[in-house]
């Protein structure tokens, strides 16, 4: 093939990658850098404007929360160099679930540092058998691609990650495979309780998208509804996002920037007041369904 062809064709590919809605997500991601920063004690703020990314130094290494978009692997290098940090001492990554947005620099940082992978068991056999559902092909790197977790996390797993031990759960909906995560975090003398949950977006939840996974009775509904129910009561004092649109990302950022103090971080009431307004915006959405 000559130069010419190959141009063209490139061209070609690029066309079919910006009609895809979700382009915009993959592309210019530095417009949506965040100067990295401390949320409380030993976790802190690694990830961008759209994704949530967690890192926490547990002492005996570095554990990540999320490995962010795809595509946007060298920012989060760079936020942990700028906290200070070195990306080589990321012994550990969480995955939230299994999407292409948060597995971005899972392969990177486990080719290039040896860091352990961790997932929701569910979401490691959707890789496996039905790989289309990580939507990896949402992104406009065509060489990105999924991976087999080192360690797969089963409900009500208890994880020590050194001085941190991590209670997890599998709260099916978003995916099957999502997981919600319970941890102290420690500053001096104080600790606080970190409570995560690892996916809400309905994206997922259409009846056209259930159809297509399979679940033709649409089961997932009352599932995503039964697994909030099953953590809505933890005791939570940090509720930290996986999207930065899940808990007042912005105006407890305006505060720390403003005030240079980080306690905005801090409100016991946040998780579960989130928590059920999912519930109920999922029963409007739900009945929207219905109507279609
Ligand atoms: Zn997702």
């Amino acid at each position: 093939m000559s130069a010419k062809e190959d141009y063209l064709e490139f061209l070609e590919r690029r066309k079919k990658a910006v009609k895809n809605s979700m382009f915009k997500y993959f592309v210019n991601q530095e417009k949506r850098w965040i100067k990295p920063f401390n949320i409380f004690g030993n976790v802190y703020y690694v990830g961008y404007s759209w994704v949530c990314v967690h890192l926490i130094d547990t002492g005996e290494g570095l554990l990540l929360i999320d490995a962010g978009n795809c595509g946007a692997t060298a920012m989060l290098i760079k936020a942990i160099y700028d906290l200070g940090f070195k990306p080589d001492d990321v012994k550990w990554i969480i995955l939230s679930h299994g999407h292409v947005d948060h597995i971005g620099a899972a392969n990177f940082f486990k080719n290039m540092f040896g860091t352990k992978l961790y997932m929701g068991k569910p979401d490691a056999d959707m890789f496996k058998e039905r790989p289309e559902f990580s939507l990896i092909q949402e992104s406009t790197d065509f060489m990105d691609d999924i991976f087999e977790p080192d360690v797969c996390i089963q409900n009500g797993d208890e994880l020590t990650f050194g001085n941190t031990s991590i209670k997890c759960y599998i709260v099916p909906g978003h995916t099957e495979g999502c997981v919600a995560l319970f941890f102290n975090a420690y500053d001096g003398g104080r600790i606080k309780r970190c409570g995560y949950y690892g996916g809400f977006g309905f994206n997922t939840l259409t009846k056209q998208f259930l159809d297509d996974f399979g679940d033709f009775e649409h089961n997932m509904w009352d599932t995503y509804l039964k697994s909030i129910d099953s953590v809505i009561n933890e005791h939570v004092d940090i509720f930290l996002g996986n999207h930065t649109e899940n808990n007042k990302f912005f105006e407890k950022l305006d505060i720390l920037n403003k005030t240079g103090s980080n306690e905005c971080f801090i409100d016991e009431n946040e998780w579960r007041t989130y928590l059920n307004s999912k519930k109920e915006e999922l029963k409007v959405f739900i009945s929207n369904q219905n109507k279609v």
